[in-house]
């Protein structure tokens, strides 16, 4: 378990989702317009989260969801999470 994402510049920036990832360690200003989510939702305990990477620079993040969707229509966490699996698809 955990990220395969390796936060190095040392190395050229790899994207081999899902086996690794090869982030630079540090984002740019380019990051916040050029992020695009790779990959399905993920989940990691009780969270669900995406990988996001910037198109330019190739920097990537765990993009955790924080709240739960609105409205689940039982209020049930696995309706809430069929509902966020539709959403992504
Ligand atoms: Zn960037």
């Amino acid at each position: 378990m955990g990220t395969i994402v390796e936060y190095t510049d040392e190395k050229p920036r790899l994207n081999m989702y899902p086996k690794r990832i090869v982030s630079p360690g540090k984002g740019k200003a380019c990051c916040a317009r050029k992020m695009e989510q790779i990959g399905g939702i993920e989940r990691e305990g009780e969270r669900l989260y995406f990988y996001r990477r910037c198109k330019v620079c190739g920097y990537t993040v765990r993009h955790f969801l924080s709240a739960p969707p609105p409205d689940p229509a039982g209020g049930q966490w696995e309706d809430g999470l069929n509902y966020l699996l539709k959403l992504v698809g």
